[in-house]
């Protein structure tokens, strides 16, 4: 064992992501995404062995190589950015959490369209607009909403974001219900989007309350990274 007591903190997070769903009222099932990042290929299949079925990379090269050491049938999640030339990764998981730009959209239909099977996407969306962090802003989301329904090559199942580093529980709050809005232009839009990625090792109990889906636990999980 690699991760000693990975087992009881799976079985803690999921205990405090139920809690957090009642509290919250929204009532959504919520699937932990472990993110493995920095970690070899033994993270993922302890945390298969854990009970965890989804795990997460944030980049791409590190990703496949470890897909590929990975035995244990976990479905792989691409949860940072990814560069226009490397959209034909994506054959390799189950969903990209990080459409954060048109022209990422356009090579992401183009792949979609080329292996017939649209790319099942969440889209990125940046409510604070900060900087230093790709993704839509909410007044750009409307008009996107609507063209990318016209792309047979994507799939837009739902919206993701990132919580400012050190936001307090308000601030918390306000990222997640915009990304929760967000969420709901898609699907006014004819979008199947009902997933919701948001939430990280410290601050996953709020975005579950705030209707998160999809919780990127890493650190909680894992321990602190080196990297
Ligand atoms: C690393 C990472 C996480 C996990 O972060 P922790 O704080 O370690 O849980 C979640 N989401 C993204 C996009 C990441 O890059």
């Amino acid at each position: 064992m690699t991760f000693p007591g990975l087992g009881e903190r799976v079985a803690e997070a999921k205990s405090r992501v139920a809690e957090a769903v009642t509290r919250g009222g929204h009532n959504q099932q919520v699937t932990i995404v472990a993110v493995t990042k920095t970690h070899g290929p033994e993270a993922a299949a302890e945390a298969w062995a854990a009970g965890i079925t989804d795990v997460g990379e944030n980049r791409v090269q590190e990703a496949l190589a470890k897909i590929a050491q990975v035995a244990e049938p976990v479905r792989w999640h691409l949860i940072g950015h990814l560069q226009r030339n490397k959209v034909n990764a994506l054959g390799s998981f189950t969903l990209f959490h990080a459409l954060d730009s048109a022209r990422l959209a356009a090579a992401v239909d183009v792949f979609g369209t080329s292996r017939g099977a649209p790319v099942a996407v969440l889209i990125q969306v940046n409510p604070l607009r900060e900087v230093t962090k790709g993704g839509y802003d909410e007044n750009e989301v409307g008009a996107e909403a609507v063209r990318l329904a016209k792309m047979s090559g994507i799939r837009v199942t739902g919206v993701m974001t990132i919580a400012r580093l050190g936001a307090d529980e308000a601030e918390l709050r306000e990222t997640f219900s915009a990304a929760r809005k967000a969420r709901e232009v898609f699907s006014d839009a004819g979008h199947p989007a009902t997933g919701l990625s948001m939430g990280m090792s410290g601050d996953y109990e709020i975005a579950v309350e705030e209707g998160a889906t999809l919780v990127r636990l890493g650190s909680l999980l894992f321990g602190a990274r080196e990297q």
